[in-house]
């Protein structure tokens, strides 16, 4: 592979694989965080005096038409992207209403150095998903080079993301400045880290969590559990858990999973208490009881303040920190404030020099809300291709380019 801060792409059309899978509502982009996440590895191209070639999918065009006979392919296009991309790049931006075919390939070939053109969603052919490798082929005809910027998609084996790599020789595919950038952030944490190690890991449920977890105890010195996954883990060693979050499928798991980490000397740190409620809702009644004595008819939807000052003092000694999912249910005011007190403790170890990346899941929803997202070292863009990098597996769109 190229590194792409070495390569040199004057007068030539780079084929750029990105994540333009944005929210869109009535035409309009609701969030462009994605699209800037781009831009760099965009910028890069042009200022060499390349040419640029974007190819993304957005949505799931095929399967929801199947399930919803009133959709068609436009309501799944990328030309509400246009004008946006070129207002962000100050350019104008071609687009190919294929993104294979004579009209694709006649419009890439007449590029000239700086200009862009965009290709219809990837996703209205089947082929993408399938990896198929006639798709890939076609797909890679078009760009000279290719450069992998999609690392939201990395875990997944597209003809995009992954097949189409085979086609272009070692020096003429590479990552782009941002699946870099996560991929060296990712690899900060998991094999070159300092110790102490505190994995923090939270949300709602054990079973999304349980091969992150397992593959962590190789890894850190410390996990923090939080979230609604804890109460199973309450309810495994015999304690009253009320009506919170449980599944009661899990419970031998997670007495595993804590004497695995016992033999492996990883200390695995619950919420001593939690802020609990009568009802799941911002205006039930809420009071704070120990995490393993939580009266019948009341959830655990936070963790409490013992649980708070155990964690922060946990989390301020650490050296290198991740952190995966939130501490309570942060979408309602009542129950934020120990995912707040977290991600307050995160910035503070951060600040005095720990390693700090919040990626895979709704903690990174969470650090964004509270304004933090720029005070910790990384946040990931890569929610499922993050989640199962820590899983300890090969992403194919890592895989596909790096071997
Ligand atoms: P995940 O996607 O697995 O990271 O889970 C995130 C979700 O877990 C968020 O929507 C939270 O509201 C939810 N959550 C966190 N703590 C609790 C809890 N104690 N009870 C119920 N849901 C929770």
């Amino acid at each position: 592979m190229s590194q792409i801060q070495n390569h040199n792409f004057a007068n030539q059309r780079a084929l750029i694989r990105v994540d333009f899978n944005v929210p869109v509502k009535n035409g309009a982009i609701t969030d462009d965080t994605r699209i800037r996440a781009a831009l760099p590895t965009i910028r890069k191209v042009l200022a060499d005096g390349g040419s640029v070639i974007l190819m993304s999918h957005w949505g799931r065009p095929l399967k929801d038409i199947e399930k919803k006979p009133n959709l068609t392919l436009a309501d799944f296009s990328l030309k509400p992207i246009i004008a946006h991309l070129s207002e962000l790049l100050h350019t104008t931006v071609a687009f190919a209403d294929d993104c294979i075919g004579a009209d694709a390939m006649q419009q890439a070939h007449d590029l000239k150095p700086g200009e862009v053109l965009l290709l219809e969603n990837l996703r209205y052919y089947k082929q993408e998903e399938k990896g198929d490798k006639d798709f890939a082929e076609k797909l890679s005809k078009l760009g000279d080079v290719y450069v992998n910027d999609a690392f939201g998609t990395a875990h997944r084996a597209h003809a995009s993301t992954a097949v189409i790599a085979q086609f272009f020789p070692g020096e003429k595919k590479m990552f782009g400045l941002l699946m870099e950038s996560e991929v060296k952030a990712a690899e900060n944490v998991l094999h070159n880290n300092k110790k102490p190690f505190t994995a923090i890991i939270g949300g709602a449920k054990v079973s999304d969590k349980i091969l992150i977890i397992e593959n962590l105890l190789e890894k850190a010195t410390d996990i923090i559990i939080g979230g609604g996954m804890a109460y199973t883990f309450f309810k495994a060693e015999g304690g009253d858990i009320g009506s919170s979050l449980c599944e009661d499928d899990r419970l031998d798991m997670a007495l595993a999973l804590m004497k695995k980490a016992d033999e492996k000397g990883v200390s695995i740190h619950l919420p001593a208490d939690s802020i609990i409620a009568d009802k799941f809702s911002n205006d039930a009644n809420c009071s704070s009881a120990l995490s393993n004595e939580i009266p019948s008819g009341w959830m655990g939807l936070d963790i409490g303040q013992m649980a708070i000052a155990n964690f922060k003092k946990i989390i301020c000694e650490s050296k290198t920190i991740l952190w995966n999912g939130p501490m309570g249910v942060f979408e309602m005011d009542k129950f934020q404030h120990g995912t707040k007190a977290i991600a307050d403790a995160v910035v503070e170890a951060t600040k005095n020099g720990a390693y700090s990346l919040v990626g895979g899941g709704d903690s990174v929803a969470a650090v964004n809300m509270f304004g933090l997202a720029d005070k910790v070292s990384y946040v990931s863009t890569g929610g499922g291709a993050m989640l199962e990098y820590f899983e300890g597996k090969e992403l194919p769109g890592i895989a596909a380019i790096a071997k």
